[in-house]
């Protein structure tokens, strides 16, 4: 058991200010900000976190759901996923994120775990989570034991030598597709926004640095631009139909007249060192919903993707899923 210091924040400037006075040459590897403490508690009870500062932001009020001027809708970043899910404005205007935030978890994890928290849980790939393997998101320079071990859940897009984990949220992958806005609070008390697109980092030689926030910067809010036209769906392939994470998952937006795309958007979990998007391959969602349009768009997201032997499946199974979400769209089911 390691000593930490417990410091139940009562402002957002105290919260960020405890937070940076915590400076270690690892980012922010010191000190953690708590709120649903579903994924940190976890990791401290493994020897995987070791904080030796705990700012608990729970009295902090960045709970509220509420619709922005331009129509949009902001979420709190502890804002609780269930209360997310089942927000009237959410389900009835944003039911892609409504899905996926039912299709995470449990009901109880749900009811703990923070909006803020789920964009930054962190990988569930086991050698991370085992401290007796080498694992460079957890010992920089020590390794990779997923490379040529167990690698069934891992990334197949934006991986390096040096990490091939795969980001676990449901909610991130939903909230990609609808163009979230992140806002953040520096220690310095300026406010940050910036697309969620730019939140996440690639491992490249520096898996332990997951993000782009800065030491003791808190994230205070998501921001949804208006509701999309069209269809959303999130469809989820996973090993039980519950309680696990995505082998695959597609979060869509797909503007459809009967069979024909007009225009469509897509972000994926399951398959990406972070949620994953190719805005490039989008133009292709366009025309008739058919296996020919699935298949010319699954050619330019997956162009670069990479198996590592246990997820090699991954590959065909995310064209079947796209192809799969065309159909269901054509359809509409
Ligand atoms: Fe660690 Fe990443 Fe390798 Fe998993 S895949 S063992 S998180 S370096």
């Amino acid at each position: 058991m390691n000593a930490f210091t417990y410091t139940p924040a009562k402002s957002l400037d105290q919260a960020v200010q405890l937070a940076s006075r915590s400076q270690t040459a690892q980012q922010g590897a010191d000190v953690r900000f708590v709120a649903g403490g579903t994924n940190l508690i976890d990791m401290m009870k493994l020897n995987v976190e070791r904080p030796s500062v705990i700012v608990d932001i729970n009295a902090l009020p960045l709970d509220t759901i509420a619709s922005t001027p331009n129509g949009g809708l902001t979420i709190g970043a502890l804002a609780r996923n269930s209360d997310v899910a089942h927000h009237a404005a959410v389900q009835r205007d944003y039911p892609v994120l409504s899905e996926a935030l039912l299709s995470g978890a449990s009901p109880q994890l749900r009811n703990m775990a923070t909006t803020g928290g789920n964009l930054l849980q962190r990988t569930r790939c086991v050698y991370f989570r085992d401290t007796a393997h080498a694992c460079n998101k957890r010992e920089p320079g020590s390794g990779c034991a997923a490379l040529a071990g167990f690698n069934r859940v891992h990334a197949i897009l934006g991986t390096s030598e040096h990490c091939i984990a795969s980001h676990p949220s449901d909610m991130a992958v939903a909230m990609r597709v609808l163009d979230a806005t992140v806002e953040t609070i520096k220690p310095d008390g300026t406010a940050r926004n910036m697309p969620i697109a730019e939140l996440h980092a690639l491992p490249a030689e520096t898996p332990h640095i997951e993000t782009t926030l800065e030491h003791g910067e808190l994230i205070t809010a998501v921001t949804l631009p208006p509701a999309p036209a069209g269809r959303q769906i999130y469809r989820k392939v996973r090993d039980r139909a519950s309680y696990a994470f995505a082998m695959v998952s597609v979060a869509a937006v797909l503007d459809i007249e009967g069979s024909v795309i007009k225009s469509g958007k897509m972000a994926f979990g399951g398959i990406g060192a972070k949620p994953w998007r190719d805005e490039r391959a989008e133009p292709d969602l366009q025309g008739e919903a058919d296996t020919r349009a699935a298949d010319a768009f699954s050619a330019k997201v997956l162009a670069n993707a990479k198996g590592h032997g246990s997820n090699d499946f991954k590959i065909p199974l995310t064209r079947r899923t796209i192809r799969a979400v065309l159909a269901q769209a054509a359809q509409g089911d």
